[in-house]
């Protein structure tokens, strides 16, 4: 067994005192340390930026002209920063931001008894200081793994605070995270002093309400002598690492983690943990072997024989156990199973599962935060995260009926701790509540309040389009072209004992027709109540509440509704690389988008399927008008699902028929969420009908609105009206002022549908395409309406 190693043998026969020694790793802050760093809390407390300068001068040997880093310096470190350094850091924060955005805290309410209602709702704090070392130690990962979070959390103002080099400014690299991580303010300032100066306040700088961020014994010790004033985060100690390792872990894979954690510090503490003594041979030769090559072998071999364990158990178990009781910041499950053995793990900073989960890649670029307890800390505290940069602020209330039923019971208890006042304010809110509900004549029973709605659709207000009746209505898109014949004659020879029975569950046989229509098996396909009833059950069926859902803007404008029905993040993207940047749990594309018309091109929709980080969605309602479209490529990609609609080249808005197309396990879950017994009788019948025997009329109408929308065209560039190319059966045309332009129209008989302040493009009016002695009219509508 590898002498490297403190401790080698068998964990079974380890004495409880070396298992007490292994597993203590705490250090004893030095007299010394602490006394020094008092004598600098206290300067910068009592002179502000003069002791920051004397102190730059003294410890960093610096002759600082200004305390702040202007905003051009900033600025500069980012851009002359090397290409490769920055796409690295850009993709670690653009994950350490969409991990920590899924683990917002939110807010809670509860109805605890009738009319007795409790909340919580997490607040930024408002000012927050993230310290990052200098020197050797700058690490622009651990600023990243501050500020991010303190951003994403909702904290408004961010300082960081680094120690000047030479040039009197922190490390450029420090600098450029930080400018790319958003901080609002950046001191050139370092150890006990930046704490002290972030907690007290000086001339320059504001003081924050919490410090985080990685330091040297100084700047730990000052973190704990300010606590009393601002928050702070768990004192990160020297790395540890520990890895459980059965046969399915290459010996080497092993050797090289351990490695990489041996080399920050003489002190970190790294232990493996075999579960065989022939694995731990193996791993401790590998050790011996490639350490000879390691430039930082010298700190690495100090680090094995101060606090290196290579021991072996034959009992997971054991190994796990060992391990709760250890509490290492870092955990490798290095197993053929790591799930399995995850369930059993307790007080782990952070844990690995997998051989090929390199405990480097959550250092930097998994999104998980790196900033983690050591020292057995795992034991109580967890790693940073937004719950760091949020306080609690609780609320409640209580209706004057529940005020009556509680006065008692409160007023018992204050009586008996010798409280009389407490006792007499809720006997008198008690009657006020009486006096209250007396007033709700005829009410017999305890008024129990309004029914609470969920919160997230408190403020939504309901979808209001203007239906009012028009002579020509052009404004939702659907079809003027008349019924489908044989649908229409499906409905007319609708079977009416039908409706006295459910209708089938799931919708098989029109399944079936959508399989054949959309060339995929029944299994791909799933239907509802309109594309509609499918979009929102689609989202509902991927996304979790407070989960992103990423849409381009402008577009269908139901997509903030549904974020808001389902209690998600609605973020608004232009552009296919903000879309893809958002990482959102599901992204959501329209072609021909809906108002503008415009199709996105096969490459654009295949870059984001292949690079979304959750599920896409294609809505194609009016593919159709487009001639193309992935309907029948959805079940080959695992992640996509493309929804299509009989509203539109079907004709059939009125019967409600929506679906969509993907892989059979993509698609089950969307038939989960939405339930059985979706789609009326009448609907079935009216749908298989065109689907058997309509698509001739479906193909000429096809042909029929391009025709039009081509005619209708022409007749805006002759009349010297500009708008958008349409590969729909609408055309969006931009006007100065789209809800004066409606309103004219309409009462010039056609309806249009207005949109405001569109991003990107402004106002504008939205035409249906129509048969064209319709579009006849709309253009001399417009054009009447325009010229006014
Ligand atoms: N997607 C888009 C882009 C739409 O414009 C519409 C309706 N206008 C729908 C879906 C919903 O259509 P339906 O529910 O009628 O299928």
């Amino acid at each position: 067994m590898s002498k490297l190693f403190r401790w080698r043998g068998s964990l079974a026969e380890l004495s409880a005192a070396q298992r007490a020694e292994l597993s203590d790793r705490s250090t004893s802050s030095d007299d010394s340390v602490r006394e020094r760093t008092a004598a600098i809390v206290g300067r910068v407390r009592a002179e502000g930026d003069e002791a920051l300068i004397s102190l730059a001068a003294e410890l960093d040997g610096v002759a600082l002209q200004a305390l702040a880093v202007p905003r051009d310096a900033r600025a500069q470190a980012l851009a002359t920063l090397d290409a490769p350094v920055r796409a690295a850091l850009e993709r670690a924060a653009a994950n350490i931001e969409a991990v920590h955005r899924a683990f917002l805290p939110r807010t809670t309410e509860l109805e605890v008894e009738p009319g007795v209602i409790v909340g919580r709702r997490p607040d930024p704090l408002d000012s927050v200081g993230v310290y990052a070392p200098g020197g050797r130690a700058a690490y622009p990962s651990s600023v990243l793994m501050g500020v991010v979070p303190a951003r994403v959390a909702g904290v408004k103002r961010i300082v960081l605070c680094s120690p000047p080099g030479a040039n009197e400014l922190p490390s450029q690299v420090v600098l450029a995270a930080g400018e790319l991580a958003g901080v609002s303010e950046v001191y050139a300032i370092g150890g006990a002093g930046a704490i002290a100066a972030m907690a007290y306040g000086t001339q320059t700088i504001a003081p924050v309400r919490r410090i985080v961020g990685p330091g040297n014994a100084y700047v730990a010790e000052a973190k704990l002598q300010i606590s009393g004033v601002t928050g702070i985060d768990s004192p990160a100690g020297p790395s540890e690492l520990l890895i459980i390792a059965d046969a399915s872990a290459r010996a080497t894979s092993v050797a090289r983690e351990l490695l990489a954690q041996a080399e920050h510090d003489p002190r970190a503490a790294v232990v493996v943990i075999a579960l065989e003594e022939s694995i731990a041979r193996a791993i401790g030769d590998a050790i011996e072997s490639l350490l000879a090559s390691e430039p930082r072998r010298a700190i690495i071999s100090e680090a094995l024989a101060a606090r290196g364990a290579l021991l072996w158990s034959e009992s997971l178990e054991h190994a796990i156990a060992f391990s709760n009781v250890y509490a290492p910041e870092h955990l490798l499950l290095a197993l053929r199973d790591p799930d399995a053995a995850l369930e059993g793990v307790r007080n782990a900073g952070t844990v690995f599962l997998g051989a090929t989960t390199s405990v480097a890649f959550g250092d930097y670029m998994t999104g998980a935060n790196h900033v983690l307890p050591t020292g057995g800390l795992a034991r109580s505290y967890s790693g940073l995260s937004t719950l760091d940069f949020v306080r609690w602020t609780t609320y409640q209330r209580v209706t004057p009926a529940a005020a009556s039923d509680l006065a008692a019971s409160v007023a018992t208890m204050a009586e008996r701790e010798g409280l009389p006042a407490h006792a007499a304010a809720a006997r008198e809110a008690g009657r006020g509540g009486e006096r209250a509900s007396g007033e709700e004549k005829g009410s017999a029973t305890r008024s129990r309040g309004a029914a609470r709605a969920r919160a997230t659709l408190r403020d939504l207000s309901l979808y209001r389009p203007n239906r009012a009746p028009s002579a020509l209505d052009l404004s939702d898109n659907t079809n003027r072209w008349g019924v489908p014949p044989f649908a229409a004659l499906a409905l007319e020879e609708l079977d009416a004992e039908r409706v006295t029975r459910y209708p089938s569950v799931y919708t098989p046989e029109l399944k079936e027709a959508l399989a054949h229509y959309a060339g995929v098996r029944a299994d791909e396909v799933v239907i509802g109540c309109g594309s509609d009833d499918i979009l929102d059950s689609a989202i509902r069926a991927f996304a979790e509440p407070g989960d992103t859902l990423a849409f381009p803007n402008p577009t269908f404008g139901m997509l903030p509704i549904w974020a808001q029905m389902n209690g998600l993040v609605a973020i608004p993207a232009v552009g296919i690389d903000a879309l893809l940047a958002a990482r959102a749990r599901v992204t959501y594309l329209c072609s021909p988008n809906n108002p503008t018309g415009i199709a996105l091109t096969r490459a654009e929709i295949a870059r984001v399927v292949e690079r979304a980080a959750g599920i896409v969605i294609v809505d194609e309602a009016y593919a159709e008008f487009s001639n193309d479209g992935w309907l029948g490529e959805a079940p080959a990609h695992p992640r996509l699902i493309v929804t299509r609609t009989m509203s539109k080249a079907f004709g059939l808005a009125g019967m409600r028929v929506g679906y969509a197309t993907g892989a059979a396990n993509t698609v089950l879950p969307i038939e989960k969420a939405r339930g059985p017994y979706m789609v009326s009788a009448a609907a079935e019948r009216a749908a298989l009908a065109a689907l058997r025997n309509d698509l001739e009329w479906v193909r000429a109408h096809i042909d029929a609105a391009k025709e039009s929308r081509a005619r209708f065209a022409n007749g805006l560039d002759a009349a010297g009206i500009a708008f958008i190319p349409s590969s729909a059966n609408f055309i969006f045309v931009p006007v100065p002022d789209a809800e004066a332009i409606a309103t004219t129209m309409r009462a010039a008989g056609v309806a249009v549908r207005p949109f405001v302040a569109v991003n990107g493009i402004g106002d504008g009016v939205r035409i249906t395409v129509a048969p064209w002695p319709m579009m006849e009219i709309a253009l001399r509508a417009l054009r009447d309406a325009v010229k006014r």
